[in-house]
């Protein structure tokens, strides 16, 4: 039995998690749920999985938290500071970080901190601080199980293999619903069309990233500390069908893949249960099903965040934390029809091109590197057409 945290339980990954759990009753039991301000479904999770505590971050939601478990023994917290503590209680095996963006990395350093294994779900917190988190993951003898489909393919391909025998990762990505569509089309996409991801089902700010093609250069510095690759060894390549989720090429040539249908179930389950596999009932990969999987290379010139964020790990220091707060700034603003489309991409270039470069930031660095870059952010923001109108 693993007593699990799961942060950020009201968000796609962490409602899928809680019915990865309730499939598994003899395997998982939830020890702590977090919320920001979903009070309601936090409130219906709670009675219904009975954890030993839960944590609403948005401290205006505590009382209607706290006066709905009332007559439950579940232990009610709020705050941000509150969501540090709680993940280094005895009772908690794994912590799956499933918090969006730079807000979830101090709970999941915490957790390291305190020797929990990790299921990471929240790319951020490397994309950020990757070579600190692993670095202290390393030192407490941590293990950073990851749940994003590409990094699960990868680390699964990499089971039983030696790392110095890699000479390349294959980022899998399914280029979105703008698959093939040029700067003409996208100056006029508003965040409704951007939100229908074709292959898989995901909340709201990864969805934009994923039409931007900025996921996938999340993903790739996501991998680059994960998996302890050079900035050279990691390549991307489109795959519209979403079945291959990503690949190893070794230094006989050989690659492997690992595949499936698009169901984020599948990476979670696995990351939940690892070292263990453990059985389910979800739909099968049929093959007669998909007759044609087809690759192509990334359009880096339309979709220039991919670019864009490749530099900012070329750069290092704190150059991806900057990115990734400017990208977390305008994709809000995008959601809002405050920015355009392919403005998010001028203006993560120019918060780039303003903050200052640090190249070994500390833990207090990256928090004021993201404050800086949210304040050059908001000032583009402001600027743009759609904002003034
Ligand atoms: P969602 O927006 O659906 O959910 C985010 C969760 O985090 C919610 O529980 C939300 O609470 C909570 N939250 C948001 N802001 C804060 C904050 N400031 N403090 C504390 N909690 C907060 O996101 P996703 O589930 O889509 O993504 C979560 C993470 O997983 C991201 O890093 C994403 O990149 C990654 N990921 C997601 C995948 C997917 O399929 N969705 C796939 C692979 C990776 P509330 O509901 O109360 O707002």
């Amino acid at each position: 039995m693993k007593r699990i945290a799961i942060l950020g339980s009201t968000g796609s990954v962490g409602t899928q998690a809680l019915e990865v759990v309730a499939a598994h009753p003899d395997l998982f039991e939830v020890e702590v749920l977090t919320a920001n301000s979903n009070a309601a479904l936090l409130i219906e999770q709670a009675r219904k999985f009975k954890p030993n505590a839960i944590v609403v971050t948005d401290e205006s939601k505590y009382k209607e938290v706290k006066d709905a478990l009332m007559m439950l023994p579940i232990k009610v917290f709020a705050g941000q500071q509150a969501l540090v503590d709680v993940v280094k209680w005895e009772g908690i095996d794994v912590v799956l970080g499933a918090i969006l963006g730079f807000a979830g990395l101090r709970s999941i350093i915490s957790a390291i901190e305190a020797g929990k294994t990790i299921a990471l779900a929240n790319k951020e917190t490397l994309v950020v601080a990757g070579e600190l988190v692993m670095k202290l993951a390393e030192e407490k003898r941590v293990n950073i199980i990851p749940v994003d489909s590409e990094h699960s393919a990868i680390f699964q391909c990499l089971i039983g293999e030696d790392l110095n025998k890699v000479e390349k990762l294959i980022l899998t990505a399914s280029g979105g619903p703008f698959l093939g569509r040029k700067s003409n089309y996208l100056v006029n996409v508003k965040a409704s069309h951007a939100l229908q991801h074709p292959n898989w089902s995901m909340g709201a700010k990864i969805s934009i990233d994923s039409a931007t093609l900025m996921n996938k250069g999340l993903e790739v510095i996501e991998a680059k500390w994960l998996f302890g690759m050079k900035n050279e060894q990691i390549d991307v390549i489109i795959h519209s069908q979403s079945i291959v989720h990503s690949m190893v090429q070794f230094v006989d040539g050989s690659i492997k893949s690992q595949m499936g249908l698009p169901d984020m179930k599948l990476p979670i389950q696995y990351a939940l249960a690892f070292p263990h596999r453990i059985q389910n009932n979800y739909k099968r990969l049929d093959f007669k099903d998909f007759p044609k999987l087809t690759f192509e290379p990334p359009d880096y010139k339309t979709f220039r965040n991919l670019a864009i964020a490749k530099e900012a790990m070329f750069r290092g220091g704190n150059a991806p934390c900057v990115l990734n707060a400017a990208n977390e700034m305008v994709v809000h603003a995008f959601l809002q029809n405050k920015v355009g489309f392919l403005e998010m991409s001028d203006m993560i270039e120019k918060t780039l091109e303003c903050v200052t470069f640090i190249e070994h930031p500390t833990l207090d660095d990256y928090q004021n590197t993201d404050t800086e870059a949210r304040t050059y952010a908001a000032e583009f923001i402001k600027k743009s057409q759609l904002s003034i109108y």
